[in-house]
């Protein structure tokens, strides 16, 4: 067979060629949205190339960062940059000032293409970040917080205006790397993963199987996961593998504008972490509109509780939930149910479990002591799992070699997920934990999410987070925290009671331990913030209530 190698400039040239008609539509919030065909989107992304190697010198594995909402800009800066040889580093613009300067200065970005409203973000950062020789401006902003900054300022269009609309895309060897992103981890430094040719090529390719995302041509896809976020979990690169339209939010994230583009653009496909949904779906109650076009919804990113399934179901949104992480690219299972279980009463039951395992992607379960637990849908322990989209390792920086944390990759090269959970012996995941973050009361394991999801299904919780705190006579102990609706009544002790009697919680695992607070606080990537609750609790900000 031929050596082909996996290339993200095959992916930019079959989609802007076979799929040229395709669109990326990007929300503006007024005067309707840009659309820009895919056949355009390559013309622009041969323009950018250029204009980064013949005016700003980048060269083959120079990097170069982007700090930019979902839009077409970011699209082609995605295929521009890892189709030159040159390393395509997404900037998280929800992470804390300091953490940014941190990856920008571990990566050695020398460029940022920025969006103008981002720019209050990156202008004060601007002197701490010594690498940085360009910034490139895309999209409306302030430009003046630029003035007296010592890396010079371009203009993303005045930029690639008039260059030639071809490349001669360099033939890279498909391991050398085209991305990069920083975990957005709650504890430590974030640390880097490196994604390969290679790795996006085959993540894509397996993101497209109709037992993955399942979505084709005739598909308008809803990226509302940030393109800072694990590559938009790979939707840019799988949608101009298969020519479906991508409609991008840009800064326009909140639940009622997400609405209005559902009902005019009418996508059939949408990928983004539960709170987005959960957002959604209480504006929808509040201002309904016809957003039946939704055909299929990716969750990922935390665990999709039940109620927020059974609710989208009931609007005619059907929801796929999938696992993945930074480090995975990040498509590790998806929630297909088997054929056996589809219209059967097991189907529902399937379709929670964080899913099934694809082909590429090996896995096994680590007990506490070391063991290798079997497949049978009991035996709990850490997730490990290995493949061609899995990091390997960390990122060192540019002076030092790859980095394999012992706690983070075992001694066989397998990446230790973190992730407590079951495998059932079909292969599918499901999981009761972080390791970080299970409840270890009296000797026996309490599953936080477990809790969190049998809260949120009563109608007065609008979130619910379960944290572990220290207990003098069991170790630990779970501490309720609970967000009610607006105008709710219920108390901890009826919440209490219907833990136990709805949701089937056993009685030592109720816990003793409530709060109510105005909102869970999140992380950059929107998920509970766990390690704030804790520390909120240890400082006794929290008004707690002992049942
Ligand atoms: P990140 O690298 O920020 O995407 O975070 C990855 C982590 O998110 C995983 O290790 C899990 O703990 C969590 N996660 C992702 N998807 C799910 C899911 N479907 N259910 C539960 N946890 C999830």
């Amino acid at each position: 067979m031929q050596d082909v190698p996996l290339l993200i400039s095959r992916i930019l040239t079959h989609g802007s060629r076979i799929h040229g008609s395709s669109q990326v539509i990007t929300w503006t919030g007024n005067g309707g949205p840009q659309r820009r065909s895919y056949a355009e989107i390559g013309a622009r992304s041969a323009q950018l190339a250029h204009a980064l190697g013949e005016d700003l010198g980048v060269g083959t594995g120079g990097r170069v960062g982007t700090l930019m909402w979902n839009n077409s800009e970011h699209v082609e800066a995605y295929f521009a940059i890892p189709s030159m040889g040159a390393v395509l580093h997404t900037l998280n613009l929800r992470l804390p000032a300091e953490q940014l300067v941190f990856i920008v200065n571990h990566a050695a970005d020398r460029v940022i293409i920025v969006n103008g409203s981002l720019l209050p973000l990156l202008a004060p950062l601007l002197p701490d970040l010594p690498t940085v020789e360009h910034v490139v401006v895309s999209g409306p902003g302030d430009r003046s917080v630029l003035s007296g900054a010592s890396a010079r300022v371009h203009e993303y269009e005045e930029l690639i205006e008039g260059r030639p609309t071809a490349y001669d895309w360099p033939e890279l060897d498909e391991r050398a790397a085209a991305a990069m992103c920083y975990t957005s981890g709650t504890t430590g430094d974030p640390k880097g993963v490196v994604y390969s040719h290679r790795s996006i090529y085959l993540h894509s390719m397996q993101a497209c199987m109709a037992e993955s995302m399942g979505i084709t041509d005739q598909d308008t896809s809803l990226v509302v996961v940030p393109q800072f976020h694990v590559n938009a979990w790979g939707l840019p690169h799988a949608t101009f593998m298969t020519g479906v339209n991508m409609l991008m939010p840009d800064r326009f994230l909140q639940p009622g504008p997400l609405a209005e583009m559902i009902e005019s653009e009418r996508p059939t496909h949408a990928a983004a972490v539960p709170t987005i949904w959960q957002g959604l779906l209480a504006e929808l109650r509040a201002h309904p509109r016809d957003v039946g076009s939704l055909a299929q919804v990716t969750i990922g990113g935390s665990a999709c509780p039940p109620s927020l399934m059974e609710a989208f179901d009931s609007l005619g949104m059907r929801v796929c939930h999938a696992w993945g992480m930074t480090e995975t690219s990040p498509l590790g299972t998806v929630a297909r149910p088997p054929a056996h279980a589809v219209g059967t009463d097991e189907e529902f039951a399937y379709r929670l479990t964080q899913g099934r395992f694809p082909a590429g992607v090996e896995a096994r379960l680590t007990g506490p002591g070391g063991e290798r637990l079997p497949w049978d849908g009991e035996s709990a322990g850490e997730l490990e799992v290995r493949g061609p989209w899995i990091a390997g390792a960390y990122y060192g920086g540019p002076d030092a070699g790859a980095v394999r944390p012992a706690d983070k990759f075992s001694e066989d090269g397998w990446l230790k997920t973190g992730d407590v959970g079951t495998i059932s012996p079909d292969g599918f995941l499901t999981l009761t934990d972080r390791a970080k973050d299970v409840i270890k009361s009296g000797g026996e394991w309490i599953s936080s999410v477990d809790l969190e999801n049998a809260l949120m299904s009563h109608p007065d919780v609008a979130e619910a987070a379960v944290v572990a705190v220290p207990d003098d006579k069991w170790g630990e102990r779970p501490l309720a925290t609970v967000v009610l609706k607006e105008g709710a009544t219920a108390d901890f002790t009826t919440l209490r009671a219907f833990l136990a009697d709805e949701g089937s919680i056993a009685k030592w695992q109720l816990p003793e331990r409530w709060t109510i607070v105005p909102a869970v606080p999140k992380t950059s990537v929107g998920k509970f913030d766990k390690k704030v609750l804790r520390r909120q609790y240890a400082e006794g900000e929290l008004d707690v209530t002992r049942l």
